[in-house]
């Protein structure tokens, strides 16, 4: 099983992909947090891919590709968050599973205005342990404890590139790479939309929910 998470910074992905992992059971893959525990290691690719974030701007695909195609080969039942984020890597993605013949199960598209991308990211905390990876929100999502990630206890700290200037920057890029990627998807037949309102009250639970049956209508679709 693949699932792709698409959408805007901030729309969700990581969210609502992880309720989903854990329901289906799946490996979850986010190269924003490759990419981030590789910054904060300083590793040589830590080193190269620090500008890109840092700038809001997208690692080359050449970089990112390599790095996926990588890790992919080990893994099986798995939610992508963050990538495919460019037309190139999503063809590469496609030729990578048809060659080992698999195939993307669901692409879930979540679609927020711009204007609570900047609101909602403004407010994101995040928990400090790699390992855990939740993400709260001061003012729609709050931890029980103030700077305590209700999951695991640790440290709730503000990534880096959530600051109103790197996130206009990171929005243009998703408007210019990845927007492309939902006719790319609505064309192969896997694409499914769900409307991000983040002033509705919805709990992740209820959005995760709604993915799920749409998910799950794709599967039957297949039988
Ligand atoms: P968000 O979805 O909130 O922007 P991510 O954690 O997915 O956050 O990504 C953070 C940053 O990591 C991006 O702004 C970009 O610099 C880099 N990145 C992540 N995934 C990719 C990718 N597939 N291709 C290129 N750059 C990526
Ligand atoms: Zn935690």
């Amino acid at each position: 099983m693949y699932i792709i998470m698409l959408g805007a910074p901030g729309s969700g992905k990581g969210t609502i992909g992880r309720e989903l992992v854990k329901k289906y059971d799946l490996s979850y893959f986010s190269t924003g947090d490759i990419f981030r525990d590789e910054i904060e290691k300083n590793t040589e690719l830590g080193i190269e891919v620090n500008k890109y974030l840092s700038e809001g701007s997208l690692v080359p695909d050449e970089i990112t590709i390599k790095i996926v195609e990588e890790k992919l080969k080990s893994m099986d039942k798995i939610l992508l968050d963050g990538f495919p984020r460019t037309i190139k890597q999503a063809e590469k993605l496609d030729e990578f599973l048809q060659e080992n013949g698999k195939s993307i199960t669901a692409v879930i598209n979540l679609n927020i205005p711009d204007k609570d991308v900047i609101t909602r990211t403004s407010h994101r905390v995040i928990c400090s342990n790699k390992n855990c990876g939740a993400s709260f929100n001061t003012m729609f999502m709050p931890p029980k404890k103030d700077g305590i990630c209700d999951i695991c206890g640790s440290k709730l700290i503000k990534r880096k590139d959530d600051k109103p200037e790197t996130i206009k920057d990171r929005l243009v890029q998703y408007h210019k790479n990845t927007q492309p990627l939902i006719d790319y998807y609505k064309k192969e037949g896997l694409l499914d939309t769900i409307d991000i309102d983040i002033y509705s009250n919805k709990t992740k639970e209820e959005t995760a929910e709604n993915a799920g049956k749409l998910i799950e209508k794709k599967i039957n679709s297949y039988k």
